[in-house]
C-alpha cells in the first residue's frame, strides 16, 4: 500500500469550490493551506471550503520567502493570517479545531528558521503526524521537530504555464521517477507520503481539471488517501 496525504497550497482561488466538490465525491481527505491576501480576494470560495469540513491552515499573509524577513516580519505575516482565518471561520460558523502552518516555498526562515519554529509551538499550531514518513532525509534534515508540514512529493504543476515548456507530461514523469532529485519516489511500494498541489486559476485554465488528472493517476497506481492526524 502506498499512503499519502494531500494537502493543497495557496488556496483561495475561483476554482476552489470545483476542488472541494471533487474530492468530496471522491471522498479524499485533505488539509488546504490559505494565503490571507488570496483568501480575502476569493472569501466566497474559502468559506465553501471551511463549511464543506476542509481544514484550512496558515500559508502567510502576503507568500513571501520567510528567508528575506526579519523575525518580525515574519511573525507578522504568521499573525496576520490567523486573524484573517479566525475571521473566515467564524464567519463560516465552523469551530477552528486544527492550526497547521506551511511556509511559502517550503522557506523555513533561513537563519531564523529556529526562533521561528519556537514561535509556532508557542502559538499552538498543530503538527501533522509524520511518524509514519521513514525516509532518513526526514530526520536529517530535523524535518521530524519542525511544527510546519513540508512534504515528501511535489507535483510541481505550478510549472505549466504559458511558454514554460512545463507540461501536463513532465508533471506525470514526476509521478513515475523512480529516484527523484528532491523529495521521495512517490509509487514506491510501502511508502507514506505527504502531498504537495495548488488550487491555482492559471494552472485550471490551462489544464482544466489537472488536480481530477493527478489524483486519477494515483489511485490507479494504488495510493490511498489518508486522513490528517495531528500530533
Ligand atoms: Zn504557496
Amino acid at each position: 500500500m502506498i499512503r499519502a496525504l494531500l494537502t493543497i497550497d495557496d488556496v483561495s482561488s475561483k476554482n476552489t469550490p470545483a476542488i472541494v466538490d471533487y474530492l468530496e465525491e471522491k471522498k479524499i481527505p485533505v488539509i488546504m493551506f490559505a494565503v490571507g491576501e488570496w483568501a480575502q480576494n476569493n472569501p466566497e470560495q474559502l468559506i465553501y471550503a471551511l463549511k464543506h469540513g476542509i481544514i484550512v491552515g496558515n500559508h502567510s499573509y502576503s507568500h513571501p520567502h520567510f528567508s528575506e524577513l526579519n523575525v518580525e516580519e515574519c511573525i507578522q505575516e504568521i499573525d496576520k493570517n490567523e486573524e484573517v482565518l479566525n475571521r473566515f471561520y467564524e464567519q463560516a460558523g465552523v469551530e477552528r479545531r486544527f492550526r497547521p502552518f506551511r511556509f511559502p516555498y517550503g522557506d523555513k526562515g533561513g537563519d531564523n528558521k529556529e526562533r521561528i519554529q519556537e514561535y509556532l509551538q508557542k502559538k499552538g499550531f498543530d503538527k501533522v503526524d509524520d511518524t509514519r514518513l521513514d525516509y532518513p532525509w526526514w530526520k536529517e534534515k530535523g524535518l521530524n521537530k519542525d511544527i510546519d508540514t513540508l512534504w515528501t512529493f511535489d507535483f510541481a504543476e505550478y510549472n505549466i504555464r504559458k511558454d514554460s515548456g512545463f507540461t501536463l507530461d513532465n508533471v506525470m514523469k514526476r509521478i513515475y521517477n523512480s529516484n527523484p532529485a528532491d523529495g521521495a519516489p512517490l509509487l514506491k511500494e510501502g511508502s507514506d507520503h505527504i502531498l504537495l498541489l495548488h488550487a491555482h486559476d492559471e494552472t485550471e485554465e490551462l489544464v482544466p481539471g489537472y488536480y481530477k488528472t493527478f489524483i486519477e493517476e494515483l489511485i490507479k497506481n494504488g495510493v490511498t488517501f489518508v486522513n490528517p492526524e495531528f500530533i
